[in-house]
């Protein structure tokens, strides 16, 4: 997929913007606070997705004192070339060749992106929320079955964590606790199932993405964590998961009582990230934590492009601070077959650039 002509109006400090990128890599450059942020974000919220910085609510998006923002694409793929325009006042409105979506998550398969912020660097440096985050936000986006079993599951754990510690005054509701113990083992296991599965498809893609940025001199491996303390593979029995999570949430249950919370399940796990067989949380560079989260994201990119059939726009913010000279060039020449958009202050960095365009954010306006 490719974006022909975007056009934006009164977001954040951009006031009117008319670009027409071409087909491969677009270099965004400029000083500090210029707008650069602003023009990936703008064109990441046409997925339909959340920002990826922190926003209390969709006003925040629109230049001070206009009354709207609007976000407009021409967009095309092999087939043929749509519109998708966003509307933005105290909410989102999602337009997809000018027919208004039920909602702005509909532009999610019509319009795949992937994005790359600092924010992302939490992958490596935070807690394994955010990795669980990410692997669930991978395939949320490719499977609904996933969506809704992730809600129950997530419904069903708040009902155990109350019984827990109604638990602890009313003993007689310990009889009720084996039903949500139940479906609590058997939606854990699917979720295992599932995110273990997409875990082994993302590690053969990063593995091999990490393997160029670091020209072959490294070795990237991703797997999947359960708190079961147990590594299953994805072709493990459905059954016989279940049954051992079942019996652990038994084994476990004085525990649960005392703390009134579930201390075992797929909310627990974490994905392990291995920098040649080191914990790159803890050994990683600066560099390297960088090449890791990128090589998750353009992972996640070829994911999306197996799903839909359509090569994801790929949105680079300020991905080169960090990188060496031939980490930098290996990423700029060999992303493929996608379009994608990179911003960052230094124009030098580009000077190897072998296809693609040049553009200076100044004051919210591309020169
Ligand atoms: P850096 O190189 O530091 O990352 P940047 O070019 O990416 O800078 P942006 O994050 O895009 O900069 O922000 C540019 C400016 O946009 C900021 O100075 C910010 O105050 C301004 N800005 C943010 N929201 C709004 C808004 N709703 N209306 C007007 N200006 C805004
Ligand atoms: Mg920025």
């Amino acid at each position: 997929m490719k974006i022909d002509q975007l056009s934006i109006k009164d977001f954040r400090n951009i006031p009117s913007l008319e670009y027409t990128p071409c087909e491969n890599v677009n270099i965004i450059y400029g000083q500090n606070a210029q707008g650069k942020t602003n023009l990936i974000e703008a064109i990441w919220l046409l997925t339909g997705a959340k920002s990826f910085r922190r926003v209390k609510n969709d006003r925040e998006f629109v230049r001070f004192s206009a009354p709207k923002s609007i976000v407009e694409a021409k967009f095309s793929n092999e087939l043929r070339q749509q519109t998708v325009t966003l509307e933005i006042d105290d909410r989102r409105t999602a337009f997809l060749n000018d027919i208004k979506t039920d909602s702005v998550s509909a532009l999610a398969p019509e319009f795949p992106a992937v994005v790359f912020s600092p924010s992302h660097m939490s992958l490596i440096r935070s807690g394994p929320s955010e990795r669980r985050r990410f692997i669930d936000s991978c395939l949320c986006r490719i499977s609904p079955k996933f969506i809704k079993t992730l809600n129950d599951y997530t419904r069903a754990l708040s009902q155990r964590n109350a019984l827990l510690k109604d638990v602890r005054h009313s003993s007689y509701l310990l009889d009720t606790l084996d039903i949500w113990d139940q479906s609590i083992a058997q939606m854990s296991s699917l979720i295992i199932k599932m995110r273990t599965k997409l875990t082994e498809r993302l590690n053969d893609k990063a593995c091999r993405i990490y393997e160029g940025i670091s020209m072959g001199n490294e070795k990237l491996s991703l797997s999947y964590i359960s708190s079961l303390g147990v590594d299953y593979n994805a072709d493990a029995p459905l059954s016989q998961m279940c049954s051992d999570f079942y019996n652990s949430l038994k084994y476990r249950l004085s525990d649960d009582i005392k703390y009134g919370v579930t201390t075992l399940g797929a909310h627990r796990d974490d994905i392990g990230i291995q920098l040649d067989s080191s914990d790159a949380r803890s050994f990683a560079s600066q560099g390297q934590s960088r090449s890791i989260v990128l090589a998750l994201k353009l992972a996640e990119s070829e994911l999306l492009q197996e799903a839909f059939g359509t090569s994801p726009v790929i949105l680079l913010d300020d991905v080169m601070s960090e990188l060496d000279s031939k980490r930098r060039e290996y990423l700029l020449n060999h992303i493929g077959e996608n379009q994608v958009f990179v911003t960052c202050c230094e124009k030098a960095y580009f000077e190897n650039l072998k296809n693609g365009s040049i553009k200076e954010m100044n004051g919210g306006n591309l020169l």
